[in-house]
């Protein structure tokens, strides 16, 4: 553990009693993930950790605890992660040596009963006498039931085994889900991103299908969180999720791209395509009607600006996103509220 961290020992009662009293003036509870966060900012040793807080210190972000949360569930928990893995080859290092053990005492247990077999069929043929016939017959039962016996116990550690994995199977996808799930809304984060955009553009290509993408980003975001506070901008995050989970379908793929913008890659679809979807999430997104959950007050609604693109033939998909994120900037430059496309 003490390899994670690179702050100097001797100051590390400085950097708890700094981070202690940052919670406390914070207003946030001193759980061991919230004290990790703020111990890891004032010990400096990972500078993601110190950007963030930086940025949002300077963009007058409320530093809740959903939101340090979130912090630490990003930057800190890959320590989680391997913390599952470690656990996971322990498991199954000790379950492979498990039924590894099994195979050798079936082997051996075989080996054992067809031994006994063997001589009880010698036994039977140069054996006449009924008590003596009457004695084999006995040992061939007790032997049977022995091996019966042993199976059975064979059988229970398999099943022990077994549900053993599935109960591990479980933990390792629900952590690989965790990690490409973006906390705030629920949408696939960027690290999925990056994952998907290499899979639909080489399904596009095997299959000689079109592939499209929006880029979209909130519309002047920052006044709508200095007007109505954080949270209430957090609403709107899970807002645009929600719309776009509801208006796409099949094969689609949207994510949170980045603090509020959001990507939407289109399989089977070409630039018109595109387009059109795009206008209907721009209406959509802003057909809605916000509401501060804390006042009842209904509040302005947001807009989004949106640049779409078709992935060229040999294109290097890194180009594709650009070409959607300038036609982005084009929208933006022409008064927002509108798509535009990448020629
Ligand atoms: P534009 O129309 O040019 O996109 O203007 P903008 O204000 O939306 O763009 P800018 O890049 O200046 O600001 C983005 C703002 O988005 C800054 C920050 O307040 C807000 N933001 C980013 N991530 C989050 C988040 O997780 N929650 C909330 N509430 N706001 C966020
Ligand atoms: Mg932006
Ligand atoms: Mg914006």
């Amino acid at each position: 553990m003490q390899d994670n961290y690179k702050y100097s020992i001797t100051n590390a009662k400085q950097f708890a009693t700094e981070a202690f009293s940052r919670l406390e003036r914070e207003g946030l509870p001193a759980t061991p993930d919230l004290f990790e966060l703020f111990f890891s900012y004032y010990s400096d040793n990972n500078s993601e950790v110190v950007r963030s807080i930086d940025i949002m210190v300077s963009q007058n972000f409320e530093l809740t605890y959903d939101r340090c949360i979130e912090l630490h569930r990003r930057l800190l928990n890959s320590d989680r992660s391997q913390e599952t893995l470690a656990k996971a080859e322990t498991i199954v290092g000790s379950t492979l040596a498990d039924v590894d053990g099994m195979v050798n005492d079936v082997k051996s247990s075989n080996e054992d009963f067809s031994g006994s077999m063997d001589k009880i069929n010698k036994d039977v043929s140069s054996s006449v006498e009924p008590e003596e016939l009457k004695n084999l017959l006995s040992d061939m039962m007790s032997e049977t039931q022995k091996m019966m016996s042993e199976n059975q116990a064979l059988e229970q550690k398999l099943e022990k085994s077994a549900t053993t994995m599935q109960t591990l199977k479980k933990e390792m996808k629900e952590v690989r889900e965790e990690a490409y799930t973006d906390a705030l809304t629920g949408l696939a984060n960027r690290k999925k991103f990056d994952l998907e955009v290499v899979r639909l553009v080489s399904e596009s290509r095997d299959k000689s299908e079109p592939l499209s993408v929006i880029f979209m980003d909130i519309d002047h975001f920052k006044s709508f969180n200095d007007a109505y506070g954080h949270q209430v901008g957090d609403q709107v995050l899970r807002l645009v999720a929600r719309c776009l989970n509801d208006s796409l379908k099949g094969r689609d793929f949207a994510c949170r791209y980045g603090g509020e913008e959001f990507i939407v890659m289109l399989p089977e679809t070409d630039i018109h395509g595109a387009e059109k979807i795009a206008n209907i999430l721009r209406e959509t997104i802003k057909s809605k009607e916000i509401r501060n959950r804390a006042t009842g007050e209904t509040l302005t609604r947001v807009s989004i600006s949106g640049g779409v693109a078709l992935l060229n033939n040999d294109e290097d998909p890194k180009e594709w996103i650009e070409r959607s994120d300038k036609a982005l900037y084009q929208a933006k430059r022409k008064g927002r509220d509108r798509i535009e496309k990448s020629e």
